[in-house]
């Protein structure tokens, strides 16, 4: 297992395999001033597959499908299979917007897909339109549904919280585990993006100790769950006898960088330090150099090497630091 110069043990890869998407979410794409890669310049599945043999040789576990929004990828069943194949590999997951899983959910679980995070800020159809712009909720509840009918389980939910908009709705977003076996993960909104998404950001924020102490107003104590891996960066609470799971990712007011186990790859082919740095370390190069995986190897682990000890969101960070698009959030 590599380990970091902080001597944190880095086994958890996040393969953006795209920087477009279907959404424009108020904090992670502005509406105009795009500026998306060249198809040329994506990884292929097979030099995504050949990234991830490479991370297993050097210890690497867990491997997660991000974006932009990975289910516009076409080839996307194959990226799941190819990675499958891997020898070594344990669980893949994917997060997605969910529009496009009616259609995917049981292709991806028969290539070996384990499960996904469903995006979803609130139940209110026009308050969703407001903060997720063009997501359409019966479209989503249908993916939620594909995904859960698929098996691609626990069903985890993440919410990213937006002041005036979606602030209030956590309390029918944690409400749904009570019934439901599902994880409902609250995000802090994190001052991404550059220009006017990190001003946005900054303006909106709500601190996730707001949001617990209003679903505890209305829905009860949340009991702190026991079985807490170290490296998860969701504190866990169960609602009274509900079925499901409340969660807390807040990079903001509770940073987690000492127990940060991640690394991320670029859709084209770049190990990204950290979400909030804009260290990178091309491997795309090597890959279609010779594709050898020796090669491939050592930048990885010399990007291992290189990860910063932690950021500083909380004191502000530049505002020119890249969308979450475009790192593979
Ligand atoms: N499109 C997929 C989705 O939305 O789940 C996958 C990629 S998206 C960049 C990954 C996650 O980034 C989203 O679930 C959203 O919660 C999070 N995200 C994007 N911008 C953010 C921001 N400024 N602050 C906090 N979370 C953000
Ligand atoms: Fe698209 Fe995900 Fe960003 Fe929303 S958060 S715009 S769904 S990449």
């Amino acid at each position: 297992m590599p380990l970091d110069r902080f001597h944190r043990e880095i086994n958890y890869l996040r393969i953006s395999i795209t920087d477009r998407c279907n959404l424009r979410c108020t904090y992670c794409m502005p509406l105009d001033g795009l500026r998306f890669a060249p198809t040329e310049e994506m990884l292929s599945a097979r030099e995504i597959a050949l990234v991830v043999r490479a991370a297993v040789d050097a210890g690497f576990r867990r491997f997660r499908l991000t974006g932009g929004e990975p289910t516009l990828r076409r080839d996307l069943v194959e990226i799941v299979r190819e990675i499958k194949s891997v020898p070594g590999v344990g669980e893949l997951a994917m997060t997605t917007n969910a529009l496009l899983l009616p259609g995917l959910a049981p292709e991806l679980a028969a290539a070996g897909l384990d499960r996904v995070n469903i995006h979803l800020d609130t139940l209110d159809e026009a308050r969703l339109r407001q903060v997720m712009r063009f997501s359409d909720l019966n479209k989503v509840w249908a993916g939620i549904m594909a995904a859960e009918a698929a098996g691609l389980l626990p069903i985890k939910l993440n919410s990213v919280i937006v002041r005036g908009m979606n602030d209030e709705d956590v309390v029918e977003l944690a409400r749904l585990t009570i019934e439901r076996a599902w994880h409902l993960r609250f995000i802090e909104l994190m001052p991404l993006g550059g220009g006017e998404c990190a001003r946005y950001s900054r303006d909106k924020y709500v601190s996730n100790g707001v949001t617990r102490a209003r679903i505890e107003a209305a829905l009860g104590p949340l009991t702190a769950l026991s079985n807490q891996h170290p490296s998860d960066e969701s504190r866990n609470f169960r609602l009274p006898a509900a079925r499901g799971v409340v969660g807390f990712i807040s990079p903001v007011s509770e940073p987690f960088c000492g127990t940060c186990n991640r690394m991320r790859l670029t859709a084209t082919g770049k190990f990204h330090l950290c979400l909030l740095n804009d260290d990178e370390l091309d491997v795309r190069r090597c890959l279609r150099e010779d594709g050898d995986l020796g090669r491939i190897r050592a930048v990885l682990l010399a990007a291992v090497g290189q990860k910063p000890s932690g950021h500083a969101l909380a004191r502000g960070v530049s505002s020119e630091i890249q969308s979450m698009y475009h790192l593979g959030g």
